[in-house]
């Protein structure tokens, strides 16, 4: 038998993203862009694609277009031009979409990656960003397809990754990075689930070493970040084994099957040509004056990497404080607004991170749906350092003014929490707890057990019914208990 030798394949992808861009009217007329509404309820002769009717730019598009271009580090075409993509499909009533071929809005770009597989931050390019409209939804029941063309004229941006990755993790990272930079943009909702957010992932393998890429896959039909790395696995497992028997890949169309996590065939790929692309005769170019490019640029948010080393660097969190803060950008905005009225970071950064993070997750909200002020928040970090709350109270506060947006003191008091500097109080409840622990912890703690101070610290709070800090009463009950 003879004994094949191994060779090392090294994975190549690509990645093609689509976002939805959240314009408040469709690309080229005047319906309304928004999900979930009665099928065809959006619609007009021009996204119905009726004979005559005329298509007009959205302007709006084009500088969210720009934004995005921008943001990628991309060059921006000086016009719009823009082009037909032939084919037939139900769900395309003009029989063609209107896209860019040959001159895209945004090219040259890249993306940097905070980590790769080798550890090292890595930057992959970004081929183009380009304008296009959204074709309509096919909904296949049974043996009969229904069209819903409310999606149809949606404008979208597709960003073309170079083949720069190396690995499914990368495209994961790729694809994390990619969405955290979008989404400081406002300029989509980037839901998979909806799909205002949906990507094709391009793979192909080649031995190690070797300069020239291999016959390349195309994966649709990925609803997940998780599904783009599956799929990439699975595809990288099955172009392996085929190359390594000895045989040969032709370039294929892919369809991911989340039930039975595989590929399956949809067609070989098409070529440019086959689309016969030519430039879109109702619609003139468009200038884009570098004014109107810098005017744009100036509006751009501080992005998430330089925020990230800002975080890092001025305010001195822990990493996974700080990626978690520039995760969202409300949050992070959130936390600068807090930071902004106590300057002290490393206090404020635990309370946004691990109890409003926590808060969301419970809900399963967005900072938006909570009504808690960086001013709240803040007053309830100084009523714990002046021992006003003690950690378990500023805790139960801290929920109650998530969902109230009362300030922390009125909660407090509300709550009756509120340590009042009534020594009397606390005296006569240690007293008590002393009294009717004489013979038990109170003997113990005596004899040296320093356990039972615990214990009786833990009864003086019950008895003051968590108004008092537990760093106080320890001192004093042992004070007590050494007295003669
Ligand atoms: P097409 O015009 O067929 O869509 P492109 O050249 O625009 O092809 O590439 C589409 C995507 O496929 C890009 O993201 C690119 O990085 C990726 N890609 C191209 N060639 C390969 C390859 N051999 N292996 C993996 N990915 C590839
Ligand atoms: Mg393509
Ligand atoms: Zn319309």
């Amino acid at each position: 038998m003879p004994s094949a030798t191994k060779i090392d394949f090294e994975p190549v992808i690509g990645l093609e993203v689509h976002v939805q861009l959240k314009t408040a009217s469709k690309m080229f007329c005047g319906c309304a862009v928004r999900f979930g509404e009665p099928a065809n309820s959006l619609t007009c002769p021009v996204c119905l694609g009726l004979p005559g009717a005329l298509p007009m730019v959205n302007k709006q598009a084009i500088e969210y277009g720009i934004r995005i271009g921008l943001a990628l580090n991309c060059q921006i075409a000086h016009r719009v031009k823009f082009d037909r993509k032939n084919y037939f499909y139900p769900d395309l009533p003009k029989g063609f979409q209107i896209s860019q071929y040959d001159e895209p809005l945004c090219f040259d770009g890249e993306l940097q990656l905070p980590v790769s597989d080798s550890g090292q931050p890595k930057i992959c390019r970004i081929t183009r960003a380009h304008l296009e409209e959204d074709a309509g939804k096919s909904i296949h029941m049974g043996a009969s397809t229904l069209v819903d063309l409310n999606r149809a004229g949606t404008p979208l941006v597709e960003i073309v990754g170079g083949p720069d990755l190396r690995s499914p993790e990368e495209a994961y990272i790729y694809l994390t990075t990619l969405k955290r930079n979008l989404s400081y943009l406002g300029v989509s909702d980037l839901s998979m689930e909806k799909g205002s957010l949906r990507c094709d992932a391009n793979v192909s393998i080649r031995p190690r070493g070797q300069a020239k890429f291999g016959t390349r896959s195309e994966i649709k039909n990925l609803n997940s970040f998780r599904a783009v790395r599956s799929a990439l696995e699975f595809e990288i497992k099955r172009h392996t084994e085929v190359l390594q028997s000895g045989g040969s890949l032709t370039q294929q169309t892919r369809l991911w099957d989340e039930d039975k996590l595989e590929t399956r065939p949809l067609r070989s790929k098409e070529e440019a040509t086959d689309y016969r692309f030519f430039p879109e005769p109702d619609l003139g170019f468009f200038d884009v004056p570098r004014q109107w490019v810098e005017t744009v640029r100036a509006s751009l948010p501080e992005l998430p990497e330089k925020r990230l080393l800002r975080f890092l660097g001025d305010f001195k969190l822990g990493r996974a404080d700080a990626e978690y803060l520039v995760g969202d950008r409300a949050l992070a905005d959130f936390f600068e607004a807090c930071i902004g009225l106590l300057d002290n970071p490393r206090k404020i950064a635990p309370w946004v991170v691990t109890e409003l993070g926590r808060e969301l997750n419970d809900r399963n909200a967005a900072l938006p749906d909570l009504r808690l002020t960086p001013e709240a928040l803040v007053e309830l970090v100084q009523l714990l350092d002046a021992g006003k709350l003690n950690n378990i109270t500023a805790k139960e506060v801290f929920r109650d003014m998530a969902s109230s947006g009362e300030p922390a003191a009125v909660v407090a008091r509300r709550l009756n929490k509120l340590i009042e500097q009534d020594h009397g109080e606390v005296d006569r409840a240690i007293a008590d707890v002393l009294a009717e622990f004489k013979d038990a912890a109170v003997a113990d703690l005596r004899a040296g057990k320093q356990a039972a101070l615990g214990f009786l610290v833990g009864q003086a709070m019950r008895k003051l019914r968590g108004k008092a800090n537990p760093k106080e009463l320890g001192p004093k009950i042992e004070a007590a208990v050494k007295q003669p």
